[in-house]
């Protein structure tokens, strides 16, 4: 309401028909006039030049007081006559104000004023009603992941305050010492072939003996786990089959309580069989 009121005000203080940011925007097109010249093509059409004696230049722009249009653009864009059409203007002797948009007008700018709100009493003399009170839906919890980084344009960049681990040196809970970390450290009680934290992927040893002695497919991959060591480990398994993790001190007890199965079915490749040491 306070706002209507300024706006309104302040469009009524115009003394002519355009307000004052216009004039001066007006104002600063004509100091730039300077030496320009106009040729007029006998119609409604002016090319505006400016030639430049040092440089053995000329400088032309097409205008047109009908279309209200400057080649520059700029009369396009802003609604006010630049300085080429203000040249054009004062050779055909007419007032540039005729030439600004309709746009900036006094009467245009007083139409978005004209409605004016209407006072309320206040919120302690509404009527008051039996009704249930209304309230907004209930927030619910979208499934998923919550967002909560921000979403970055095509152009900025991936966000720059992420550490590196390059370059960090890796040190063990355990021993304190650097160069393995605590799943390595031969201090660790519970060490194991990478299985540490990987709970979910436990896979049944007997069901993998099984695979490994039986299994259809020739094409293998090696892994070698815990390489140098004494629980040394060379497991195969299908190429294309997700690598499986396991329990090599299970996986031994299951491989010896069973027998081999290399006779049953033998593998043409001789390292399909899980050599332990
Ligand atoms: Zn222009
Ligand atoms: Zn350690």
């Amino acid at each position: 309401m306070k706002r209507i009121v300024r706006n309104r005000q302040y469009g009524l203080s115009w003394k002519g028909d355009y307000g004052p940011r216009i004039l001066a925007k007006l104002e600063k097109h004509r100091q730039r006039v300077g030496t320009w010249n106009v040729d007029w093509n006998g119609g409604n059409h002016y090319e505006v030049y400016y030639e430049n004696a040092d440089t053995q230049t000329r400088e032309a722009f097409a205008v047109s007081l009908i279309y209200r249009t400057c080649s520059c653009r700029l009369w396009d864009v802003c609604g006010v006559p630049c300085h080429h059409a203000l040249v054009a203007i004062t050779f055909e002797g007419k007032d540039p104000l005729d030439f600004i948009d309709d746009y900036f007008k006094k009467s245009t700018y007083m139409k978005a004023y004209e409605a004016l709100l209407h006072p309320v009493r206040g919120l302690s003399y509404w009527e008051q009603r039996d009704l249930e009170e209304l309230h907004p839906p209930p927030l619910r919890q979208a499934k998923g992941k919550r967002k909560t980084e921000r979403i970055r344009e095509p152009l900025e960049g991936r966000k720059k305050t992420k550490m590196s681990r390059i370059g960090r040196k890796m040190k063990c809970g355990i021993c304190k010492q650097t160069g393995h970390n605590s799943r390595r450290c031969p201090l660790n009680p519970k060490e194991d072939c990478h299985n540490v934290g990987s709970k979910k992927r436990k896979t049944n040893p007997s069901k993998v003996a099984k695979q490994k002695a039986g299994g259809s497919s020739n094409h293998m991959v090696y892994t070698v786990c815990n390489p140098g060591k004494d629980n040394q480990l060379i497991v195969g398994r299908p190429v294309g089959k997700p690598r499986k993790y396991f329990n090599p001190r299970k996986f031994k007890e299951a491989s010896s309580s069973q027998p081999r199965t290399e006779g049953n079915a033998p593998s043409q490749n001789p390292d399909s069989a899980i050599p332990t040491q």
